[in-house]
């Protein structure tokens, strides 16, 4: 692998290029190589131990894999489709869209290179009407990219659920549906389907040129390589960083500029996320370090809470834009979020009703795992861990005061 350019070195992999056109990326990282037959991509995809960008942290070789097992369209339901996810939905991120803007090209190369791999015939690049125009652009400038289909999808937060995606494409709302399918087999128009992250791919598009051993200089042996990550909240714009595998939630705030010195806890995941309490910072951001709080790395979301403000509050307003998110297809979820978040609001405004927190307890069991998509269990997620990391918020609200406003008034927010 490799070629007549030099690998990146460093934490800026996929920003190396000093521009995003054609000709700056092409005197960074390359051509797309056309060398490597699928066996041998997929090798090193499994040797780099690439996990999936969009948040199930899937491992990527492993998905190319199932997808590619159906390119016999006798035995499934015709060629394969390849579709680049770049809707994220999720509020608190900014990394896809930061991705197709600074460097799109290596979006592409990663899409037609999924496509060779798995022999599909049709290409899609899904993303908002924002990142549109920079995509499209970059399409325009290659010669080999015209197979690649744009198309957009809408922004909320449940449009880039991999099913709503693909709904989408079909022509139906972008809304999230029986996740008991298999896209791998039965995806767009019952095809099989490989759906990325729009990140995902540009990580192969540099595991194909440089090696699952380059790629693995960074990072840890379970966080290989790098990651984007979008660090917003306090003071904090929405940043992007491209960071190494393994650094800790301190650090990666840090290098986004933010500070940790009257942070009160950070949300890990976002908004399906879960709370990180101020005393454990230093937990590295990978899927083994944070099992023990109930968050993942996902989709490399970190949202900073102040120490003066209210983590109940926060939480409450956070689980109401859930529930407005909801589909509205399954009972559980259309009638159980909303009550799970009016009870924490209520809790948040100061009712001393000791029942309050069973209930949400009650609420959550009920929705959990009930829907057809995964939106139930990410909101269930964030409401628990903010009864667990805020505990004694809890009881201070039960008590009628609320620590956050003591703190505030004491000034020890900054
Ligand atoms: S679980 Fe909720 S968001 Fe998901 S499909 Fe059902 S109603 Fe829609």
């Amino acid at each position: 692998m490799g070629g007549e350019v030099r690998p990146p070195r460093g934490a800026g992999r996929l920003f190396a290029a000093p521009a995003s056109d054609l000709t700056s990326h092409l005197a960074t990282f390359g051509p797309v190589p056309d060398g490597p037959a699928a066996s041998h991509l997929l090798d090193e995809l499994q040797a780099s131990g690439l996990q999936g960008r969009g948040g199930a942290a899937f491992p990527a070789w492993r998905k190319f894999a199932a997808a590619g097992s159906g390119r016999d369209p006798r035995s499934r339901g015709g060629a394969a489709v390849v579709v680049a996810n770049g809707a994220e939905g999720e509020p608190r991120s900014a990394k896809d869209a930061t991705l197709l803007r600074a460097a799109p090209h290596l979006v592409i190369d990663g899409l037609l290179l999924a496509g060779r791999t798995i022999g599909a015939r049709e290409l899609y690049l899904v993303t908002t009407a924002a990142s549109l125009p920079y995509v499209a652009r970059a399409i325009a400038e290659r010669t080999d990219a015209t197979a690649i289909r744009l198309r957009e999808v809408p922004e909320a937060f449940l449009s880039g659920e991999a099913s709503a995606v693909i709904s989408s494409l079909e022509g139906g709302p972008a809304l999230p549906r029986d996740k008991s399918r298999r896209l791998s087999s039965s995806g767009l128009a019952g095809r099989p389907t490989l759906l990325n992250n729009v990140e995902t791919l540009a990580q192969v598009a540099l595991i194909a040129r440089f090696g699952a051993e380059w790629f693995r200089r960074l990072g840890t042996e379970e966080e290989p390589g790098t990651r984007l990550v979008t660090v917003s909240g306090s003071d904090l714009a929405p940043t992007v960083r491209e960071v190494v595998g393994g650094m800790t939630v301190a650090a990666i705030v840090r290098a986004a500029g933010g500070s940790t010195d009257t942070l009160g806890a950070v949300l890990v995941g976002g908004y399906h996320g879960a709370w990180l309490p101020a005393e454990r910072l230093d937990t590295p951001l990978t899927g083994h370090d944070l099992a023990p709080f109930g968050a993942a790395p996902g989709a490399g979301i970190l949202v900073l809470l102040e120490s003066a403000s209210c983590g109940l509050k926060a939480s409450a307003a956070i689980a109401g834009y859930l529930a407005a998110q909801s589909a509205r297809q399954c009972g559980p979820c259309a009638n159980g979020l909303p009550r799970m978040a009016e009870v924490l609001e209520k809790l948040a405004g100061g009712s001393r009703d000791t029942a309050l927190p069973a209930e949400i307890r009650r609420l959550a069991a009920l929705v959990t795992g009930r829907g057809s998509c995964h939106h139930p269990d990410g909101t269930t997620r964030l409401v628990l861990s903010a009864l667990t990391v805020f505990s004694a918020e809890v009881k201070a609200h039960l008590a009628g005061g609320c620590l956050a406003d003591r703190r505030a008034r004491a000034g020890v927010a900054a």
